[in-house]
């Protein structure tokens, strides 16, 4: 078992992000009794390192630099390399979300490490850490221990239970000093294309519309639906192509790979660009008008069907429920 984790936060505009408190339950469960060390980056996040520790962490470090306000390759790369170089971990996790993609390969070409990339399970037998990680499109899953050198994996968001909060937890917080030059990129603003509602990548409920919604109206039955259910738009590239929703919203082997407990798929086939995107979602609910429609292969609940009919029932009936 490694004896020290170090497991880096994500924030997301002020709050921790749900993936770094699965982050460090994944850290929880490898190191056992030994530490495991929460890094949280960023301008003025001190605040967040106690919601961290009753999560699981044993310890917070707060690298503050008005540089980590936002994500850069260049500063989180400069940061993450120096917290690594002073505490020496036996094991480095991070959240598989953008910033972690991008981040995760460069710590690893520095570090001459692996990275098991993209895991959404691990367990320990023994001396090993075994990871669990989808492969060819999500249609198999492998198996994979690191026998050398740092363990290094980043985590799919939604699949490693975060542990409940326990606010009798201690630990301690302390800050580290990092050093950031020379970057390449320096973030000016940030504008957001989408305004309020769940995040996607995050979301325990997706309705996603495909080519079958017919148009941007089309999806307006989706986002009720949404909203009923307490969850998220999303969408097949189809409907990005044809313009009725934003590129933001796709979901898939060229979009966001998401896992939520429901997925509804209102239109879509199931092209295999689309279920590597989405066929690991714990329950999947497909209405399609055909009935040969390969959506059906993957769904838990099909339904043959004209969406336009059977959308609105489906809003009427949760919001009994619901209400
Ligand atoms: P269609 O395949 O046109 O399906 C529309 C469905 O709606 C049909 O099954 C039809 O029966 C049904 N329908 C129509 N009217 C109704 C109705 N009234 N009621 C009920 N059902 C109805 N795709 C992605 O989604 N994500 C990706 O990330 C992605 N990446 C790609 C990467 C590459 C390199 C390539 C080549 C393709 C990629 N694609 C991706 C595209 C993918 O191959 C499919 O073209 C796309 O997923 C199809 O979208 P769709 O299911 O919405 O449309």
């Amino acid at each position: 078992m490694p004896e020290k984790v170090l497991v880096l936060a994500e924030i997301s505009e002020g709050e921790l992000r749900n993936v770094s408190y699965e982050a460090v339950a994944a850290g929880r469960k490898i190191a056992g009794d030994n530490e495991v060390v929460a890094l949280l980056c960023g301008d003025s996040v001190s605040d967040l390192s106690e919601n961290l520790i009753h999560h699981g962490a044993d310890r917070v470090l707060v690298a503050e630099n008005e540089n980590l306000k936002n994500y850069t390759t260049d500063a989180y790369k400069q940061a993450l390399l120096q917290v690594v170089e002073k505490e020496s971990p036996d094991a480095l996790l991070m959240p598989h979300t953008s910033p972690g993609k991008d981040l995760a390969p460069r710590i690893a070409t520095k570090l001459n490490s692996g990275l098991v990339s993209d895991a959404v399970d691990v367990e320990v037998d023994g001396d090993e850490v075994i990871f669990t990680r989808p492969i060819y499109s999500g249609k198999a899953f492998e198996k994979k221990s690191v026998t050398d050198g740092v363990i290094f994996a980043t985590f799919r968001p939604n699949n490693i239970p975060p542990l409940e909060a326990d606010s009798s937890r201690s630990g301690d917080t302390g800050t580290v000093d990092v050093e950031i030059n020379d970057l390449r990129t320096v973030i000016k603003d940030v504008v957001k294309k989408t305004s309020g509602g769940v995040d996607l990548s995050e979301a325990n409920v997706i309705i996603a519309g495909g080519r079958g919604v017919k148009s941007a109206e089309g999806f307006e039955p989706l986002y009720e639906l949404a909203d009923v259910l307490g969850g998220a738009v999303g969408a097949s590239r189809g409907a990005c192509d044809a313009e009725y929703c934003d590129y933001s919203l796709q979901i898939g082997q060229t979009g966001k790979v998401v896992t939520p407990d429901l997925y509804i798929a209102v239109g879509i086939s199931g092209a295999i660009q689309h279920l590597a995107g989405m066929s690991s979602s714990k329950c999947i609910v497909a209405i399609n008008k055909d009935a040969e429609s390969p959506i059906f292969d993957v769904a838990d609940y099909s339904l043959t069907g004209d969406l336009f009919e059977i959308v609105p029932l489906l809003i009427e009936e949760f919001k009994k429920v619901t209400a």
